[in-house]
């Protein structure tokens, strides 16, 4: 594996970032950067600068000259684009999971999955040119026609979160530029790296200077983003709170938003399910990624009798998982992203032993030198009201709340604030339906714990993980990077004139 990053020598012992505006380095010198760390050992690996509303004012206006000249090629000549840049990536799949596992901290084989899942996204985007074909009436009235064009919006910004560094972003630009419009990336500031890679791949395929810029930073850069008036649509992909700002401010400033947040998804196990199977899934849900995944299982809502047998499955699965370095092949978990977010996850986990909860594993203990590691842990006897079941922990954390019956456990779920993703375990498909017809959540696992749709289809959650009206990638991410015009003509007939006609026009 070639961890070098080779031709795109973006991380070095110690690299300060730049932003990427117009196809070029931006190496005006930043008033603040935020230090990249290495997860696994704390290690201080890249500085990040932090644009102030001016940076993000010049890369918007090299997005502005981008979408101008990106959104006047054709349809074959974008195609050929992302084409070439689904086999770039592709070709340099290995090199971006070294980022990821590097920054972020996941397992290799995790970040290699991400990868995938994103270049599927730009596999989708290959064929948008049937999706981008409008639809024609003909004659509506006497030598009249009617149809609809889609036209790109222009100027996208997206604002993605660190769990998913290339993922993420590429559930929004593909789609994006295939539809003719120029982007504005703000990845996260603590695991930037990987999306000056793919700035890097984009032009490599052959993508106009303009149509892909990059900027960096914290709330100063999105406010600046959210409020400038060259920027016509936000998409957004973090924590409920902020996504709640990121809909306000930019709906307020008249741009077109999705805006998903955090999720709380609960796996609802009948009596009847398989309990091998279910406990499979939830320790590979709950645990890949050290639980920081917007798709992880965080709940499981334990049915009936199940409590006892489930609870002893899942603690002999959670006995086998080792936790150590996401470079090192041995490893099933890796750390969590930052110290910061080790102290909130540690924190909650000690709130949750105060509250009453019975944590029947404890992965407090697990110290791996200055690495950001806490191992899993599993809560038993949870109940709404604790901290650990009101709040998005995004930790290997997993709870256990136990209910009599059927009802009681949709109603759990569907009264909780988020709805991502909602699971059951069941063999029973009368069981397994109604549940899909009656659970409030946006992605619907049966005998699945991590629905995350395929790229032809759209992602996104209901309640307060989405803000919006569409979902990202597929049909609804075409639908968002266009908007449609709607032309009526007619060739003018001098036999068919009809003069001066102050009436309201109907057809004939
Ligand atoms: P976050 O909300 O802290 O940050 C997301 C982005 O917003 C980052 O680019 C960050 O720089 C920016 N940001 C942070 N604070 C801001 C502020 N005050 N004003 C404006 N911008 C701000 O999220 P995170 O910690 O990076 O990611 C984890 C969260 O993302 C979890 O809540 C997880 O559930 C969620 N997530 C959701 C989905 C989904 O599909 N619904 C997918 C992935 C992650």
């Amino acid at each position: 594996m070639d961890t070098s990053l080779g031709i795109i020598d973006v991380v070095t012992e110690t690299a300060t970032l730049s932003h990427r505006i117009g196809g070029e380095p931006d190496a005006a010198p930043a008033d603040r950067h935020t230090d990249v760390t290495e997860s696994a050992t704390g290690r201080v690996v890249a500085r990040v600068p932090m644009a102030t509303p001016e940076i993000v004012d010049r890369a918007v206006a090299a997005a502005r000259a981008g979408a101008q000249e990106w959104g006047d090629t054709s349809i074959a000549a974008r195609t050929k684009v992302m084409f070439a840049f689904r086999e770039l990536v592709h070709s340099r799949r290995e090199d971006l999971a070294a980022v990821i596992v590097r920054e972020h901290g996941k397992v290799f084989d995790d970040a290699l999955g991400e990868v995938q899942r994103g270049l599927e996204v730009a596999e989708f985007a290959c064929g948008v040119g049937e999706l981008l074909k409008g639809a024609m009436s003909a004659q509506i009235s006497r030598g009249v026609d009617s149809y609809s064009l889609p036209q790109p919006v222009g100027v996208a910004a997206g604002i993605t979160p660190f769990n998913f560094p290339v993922m993420v972003p590429m559930w929004m630009f593909p789609v994006a530029l295939a539809c003719g419009n120029a982007f504005v990336l703000k990845p996260s500031e603590q695991d930037p790296s990987a999306s000056l890679m793919l700035a890097d791949l984009l032009a490599q395929a052959g993508l106009p200077e303009g149509a892909f810029n990059v900027v960096h930073g914290d709330r100063e850069a999105v406010d600046a983003l959210l409020t400038h008036p060259g920027v016509d649509s936000v998409s957004f992909v973090g924590s409920t709170p902020i996504a709640r700002h990121i809909y306000e401010t930019a709906t307020a400033h008249g741009k077109r938003v999705q805006a998903l947040g955090g999720a709380k998804n609960h796996a609802v196990v009948l009596p009847d399910a398989d309990l091998d199977v279910a406990a499979d899934a939830l320790v590979s849900a709950g645990y890949g990624s050290a639980g920081q995944r917007c798709m992880a299982v965080s709940v499981a809502v334990a049915v009936g009798d199940v409590a006892e047998p489930l609870v002893a499955k899942v603690r002999e699965r959670m006995a086998k998982l080792t936790v150590g370095d996401g470079a090192d092949d041995g490893s099933d978990m890796g750390p969590l992203v930052s110290a910061r977010h080790l102290e909130k996850v540690r924190g909650l986990v000690d709130a949750g032993v105060e509250e009453g909860a019975e944590l029947v594993e404890d992965g407090r203990g697990l110290s791996l030198g200055d690495g950001h590691f806490i191992g899993p842990c599993l809560f038993d006897h949870v109940r709404p009201g604790m901290s650990i079941y009101d709040q998005e922990i995004f930790g290997p954390v997993l709870l256990v709340v136990r209910c009599d019956t059927y009802p009681e456990a949709l109603e759990l779920v569907n009264a909780n604030p988020h709805g991502n993703g909602a699971a059951v375990f069941t063999n029973d498909g009368g069981a397994a339906r109604l549940f899909e017809q009656q659970v409030t959540a946006g992605m619907v696992g049966i005998n699945v714990p991590i629905p995350v749709p395929m790229a032809y289809h759209s992602f996104g959650g209901w309640k307060a993980s989405l803000f919006g009206d569409l979902h990202v990638h597929g049909r609804h991410g075409v639908r968002f990077y266009t908007r449609d015009k709607v032309v009526t003509r007619r060739w003018v007939d001098p036999a068919g004139r009809r003069g001066v006609d102050l009436g309201f026009p109907t057809s004939d």
